[in-house]
């Protein structure tokens, strides 16, 4: 993967992440689960007895081997295994358990209570370790002190998701409006402080109440999402793209000149008018076209407001000098990049 992609691809909202969290939203509401592994019975069912106690929905397993079956089988919160086991060592359960589900947390018990086996544990990936004997209260706390964290990791997760799902556009699931005026307040203020340029395209397919008319609206809402895609090939990973509303997209050039800007219109425009439109079944579903305006900071406006209603105004310009074009803010005329 290039630099260029990577960046897009920190960029990008994905809606598999939405489904696991909202899963795991649900299971987060169920009992825990824990797993409970001791090759002695005794300390095995007293665990059990103990966990369970808690609320938890405890199971148990003698071995390493049996353990790592019963990974395989179902989802686990908390593991809570003895270090010395007969069949497989307790360090070599943790790493297994680890490449199996790396969500699993996983408490040693220490026999012997020395620092260098506790160290050894977390190294393999343990959270936390409690030295034998212990008490009841004492291995309670423990596991509810090791829930309690994972379930602030959870939240802070959740905060963050719903955070970058009220910036994206579901569709095409490039930013949406709301976005662009928060990054374009933070951005113009960098750009101020630095000297630097920043280029604003505002973009309209031309013509889509027809082209939705002749294939349909389904198809309309497939070619907004490939024109999604055709706008992240024309630009770079630091580029920002939006779709403002409807079918009309904003596109940020930060640290561009106006000059530099224009080739990049000329980029989008007509890798859009050359794209085959494809429909799911694979069949031709003609062209588009867009118009676009273009407004640069500072030299068009210096602040947010003004730099969108410029470049939706040159929008405008090119919508009425015959559509299929790029208009300038401030030109006589649409630009002529031929
Ligand atoms: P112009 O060249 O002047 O921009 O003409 P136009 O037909 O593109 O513009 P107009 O504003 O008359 O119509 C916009 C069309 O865009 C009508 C609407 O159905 C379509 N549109 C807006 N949002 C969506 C969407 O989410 N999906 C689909 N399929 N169509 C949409
Ligand atoms: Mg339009
Ligand atoms: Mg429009």
């Amino acid at each position: 993967m290039t630099k260029k992609d990577s960046t897009k691809e920190e960029n990008s909202f994905s809606p598999q992440l939405a489904a696991q969290h909202v899963l795991e939203k649900d299971v987060s509401e169920a009992p825990s689960r824990l797993l409970v592994i001791d090759d002695d019975e005794s300390v095995r069912s007293l665990l059990k007895d103990l966990l369970e106690e808690s609320g938890y929905d405890v199971k148990a397993a003698s071995c390493g081997e049996e353990a790592l079956r019963m990974i395989r089988m179902a989802t686990y919160d908390i593991i809570v295994t003895d270090l010395r086991l007969t069949g497989m060592h307790g360090l070599e359960v943790i790493k297994e358990v680890k490449a199996i589900d790396p969500g699993i947390d996983v408490v040693v018990m220490t026999g012997y209570a020395s620092v260098n086996s506790a160290v050894e544990s977390m190294k393999a990936g343990a959270v936390d370790y409690i030295t034998k004997p212990f008490n009841s209260d004492q291995i309670k706390m423990v596991v509810k002190k090791n829930l309690e964290r994972r379930e602030f990791q959870r939240l802070a997760q959740e905060r963050e998701f719903y955070k970058v799902l009220s910036s994206i556009d579901g569709l095409t699931e490039l930013y949406n409006y709301r976005y662009l005026h928060q990054y374009l307040k933070i951005e113009l203020e960098r750009e101020k402080r630095y000297k630097r340029h920043l280029s604003l395209i505002m973009l309209d397919i031309d013509d889509f109440k027809r082209y939705n008319d002749q294939y349909g609206h389904l198809v309309g809402d497939l070619v907004l999402k490939r024109l999604a895609s055709i706008l992240k090939n024309a630009t770079r990973g630091c580029d920002v793209l939006c779709r403002y509303g409807g079918e009309e997209f904003a596109v940020v050039l930060p640290e561009t000149n106006k000059e530099e800007a224009i080739i990049v219109c000329e980029r989008i425009r007509s890798s859009i008018e050359k794209t085959d439109m494809i429909d799911e079944k694979g069949t031709e579903v003609g062209h588009i076209r867009a118009t676009l305006g273009l407004a640069s900071f500072p030299i068009d406006a210096d602040n947010k407001d003004d730099l969108i209603e410029n470049a939706d105004r040159a929008l405008y310009q090119g919508k009425k000098s015959g559509k299929n074009c790029i208009f300038i803010f401030g030109a006589r005329e649409k630009c002529n990049t031929a």
